[in-house]
């Protein structure tokens, strides 16, 4: 970062404060990673500054041969690596991704049944203030009431009463796992597309520790920058037969120019998450998520469906006569960062909450394992059973800076 402290020292300031803010404190928004130093390079390359409209060797620029073999290795190692027929990596994002596929096989006021925002769904599966809610006719599953998992039997009944063109599977705030099949069954019976967006679960999908969509749905479609730990991103899977039409789709359909340098991060992310250290460290996002939730359980916090499977956790913090928007500013006091979050039926509104969603994808990268989750969670218990206590926030502070000390993120970064 020499060059960039010299000529706009401001940004410089701001990218340094960032970093050390990143590495001072405990990062555990679930749907946040920190990428390798290879994916960063790759991001910040000469690609950047290529113009590559089109596919490899069909592009609408010259100059393409060394990006086009970017993009090549791209969708050859992420076919690898979900077992897919086909692979598009150009989608600027997640919800890009998801438009190309509601784009290429949904007209305006075609019926999608996805999962409610409020139940742990996502804003691009046909919110009313996102497009998806504004173009087309949405009907909303969620989480029952008893076991707050995903009631498959009244998925069942909306898609047998409404008929959907398409049935959304996937979340951004739910910790149980996904059956893909029972999805894919139900689709089959009303005649339906499958789209599953795996964006939260990409990584533990990657390493076998959640089971795979790829087998079930008609698209997959995700994020490269949560648990996959890859560059901001989106990208999406299908079989053979979609080829074309979903290529048409992303581009020239909904996008320019794709963002070449992203993809070569996206190569490199691909490359990591086939190797053999990926699937540990999967593993580990897991038993550390169940180890907090098991001591943060053990000291008396409700857990949305009593725990998790995957990378994240939401608690209910109504017992406690907080609102997740306090507890976030509580945690955040002490070097915790989580975000607030609503619970299936939750009474606030949006803005407040009664709930926070903690992620623990960040902190494996960083190297934290098992007994540190024990730490973690016993300090964010005293925090949250104990909001007027301003002096024990911040012994915890120090605490935390100790530990995350221990485990620095980009330490030679601005060496
Ligand atoms: N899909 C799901 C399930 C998500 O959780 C998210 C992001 O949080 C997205 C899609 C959208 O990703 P992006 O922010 O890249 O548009």
């Amino acid at each position: 970062f020499a060059k960039i402290k010299e000529t706009d020292p401001e940004v410089w300031e701001i990218i340094r404060a960032e970093t050390e803010r990143l590495s001072g404190q405990l990062e555990m928004i679930a749907s946040e990673n920190l990428p390798s130093r290879a994916v960063m390079e790759a991001e910040g390359s000469p690609l950047m500054a290529k113009y590559a409209e089109g596919y490899p060797g069909a592009r609408y620029y010259g100059g393409c041969e060394f990006v086009d073999r970017a993009e090549d290795l791209a969708r050859e190692r992420l076919r690898m690596l979900f077992g897919a027929e086909y692979a598009n990596v150009q989608p600027h994002s997640g919800t890009q991704a998801n438009m190309a596929v509601y784009f290429a096989v949904l007209k305006p006021g075609d019926t999608i049944l996805s999962m409610n925002l409020a139940h742990g769904g996502h804003l691009s599966h046909g919110s009313p203030v996102n497009f998806s809610g504004q173009l087309y006719r949405i009907v909303h599953y969620g989480v029952s009431r008893e076991t707050e998992t995903i009631d498959y039997e009244e998925v069942r009944r909306l898609a047998l009463e409404h008929r959907p063109k398409m049935i959304v599977a996937g979340a951004s705030a739910y910790p149980r796992v996904i059956d893909f099949e029972a999805f894919a069954r139900i689709a089959e019976e009303v005649g339906a597309y499958l789209l599953v967006d795996m964006a939260h679960i990409a990584g533990l999908v990657a390493a076998g520790v959640h089971p795979s969509p790829v087998p079930y749905a008609d698209f997959v479609t995700s994020t490269t920058h949560k648990t996959l730990r890859g560059p901001r991103g989106g990208f999406i899977l299908a079989r053979e037969s979609y080829a074309r039409l979903l290529d048409k789709t992303v581009f020239p359909g909904i996008q320019g120019g794709p963002h070449m340098n992203i993809i070569a991060a996206k190569a490199v992310c691909f490359k990591e998450a086939l190797s053999a250290g990926f699937k540990s460290y999967q593993q580990q996002v897991v038993a550390n998520a169940r180890r907090l939730a098991e001591v943060l359980a053990a000291e008396g916090f409700r857990l949305v469906s009593g725990g998790t499977d995957n990378h994240l956790i939401l608690v209910d913090l109504t017992p406690q006569g907080l609102t997740g928007a306090e507890a976030e500013e509580l945690l955040s006091q002490a070097g915790i960062t989580v975000n607030k979050n609503a619970i299936p039926f939750d009474p606030r509104p949006a803005r407040v909450t009664s709930g926070i969603r903690i992620g623990t994808p960040a902190v494996t990268t960083r190297g934290l394992k098992e007994e540190h989750m024990e730490m973690i969670g016993e300090w964010m218990a005293a925090i949250l059973k104990n909001p007027q206590k301003e002096a024990l926030r911040r012994e915890i502070r120090e605490k935390v800076s100790r530990l995350c000390a221990e485990f620095p993120v980009y330490p030679d970064l601005f060496s």
